[in-house]
């Protein structure tokens, strides 16, 4: 019998793969957050995010599952947020310059800096709340992926 070899962590879909452009219309489950936790999933993602140095989100798309949920770090902590929405958003945006695991370089982005949000954790707990900047620019970098959207498609006059 041969060994069976797991990998550790997900291997990290990269542009130009078309995968990370389908916008993932499925709302997750409370059967499928189950699922995701209990299978392991969940695990393999954080311990993929923490393997990249400075990385601070991991959306579905990004390892090929076209499904509304995502992980990032908030306040430190990684959470995941299922079938996550913006609810509302101060009025003005601030240029932030990101980078992205899926795709190269550091782009300039548009973002609003202060958010409320809802979205589902992992525990099947629907939570609002409203984010201070770090987590509201990831927040939505993160959101961007689930619609098919990625940093480099924020392209600037001049650029
Ligand atoms: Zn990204």
């Amino acid at each position: 019998m041969k060994a069976i070899y797991m990998k550790a962590t997900y291997d990290i879909i990269t542009e130009p793969n078309p995968i990370l452009r389908i916008p993932s219309v499925k709302t997750v489950t409370s059967e499928e957050i189950e699922e995701i936790k209990n299978s392991g999933m969940a695990q393999k993602m954080v311990k993929t995010l923490f393997s990249v140095q400075y990385s601070v989100g991991l959306a579905a798309p990004q390892i090929g599952i076209t499904m509304r949920f995502f992980l990032f770090l908030h306040n430190k902590l990684p959470v995941f947020c299922f079938n996550p929405e913006i609810i509302s958003t101060n009025d003005f945006k601030t240029e932030y310059i990101e980078s992205c695991l899926s795709c190269s370089g550091s782009h300039a982005v548009d973002r609003n800096s202060d958010i409320k949000v809802v979205y589902t954790n992992l525990f099947k707990k629907q939570i609002v709340e409203d984010l201070e900047p770090m987590s509201s620019v990831i927040f939505q970098h993160e959101l961007d992926h689930l619609n098919g959207i990625l940093i480099t498609d924020y392209k600037k006059e001049g650029n």
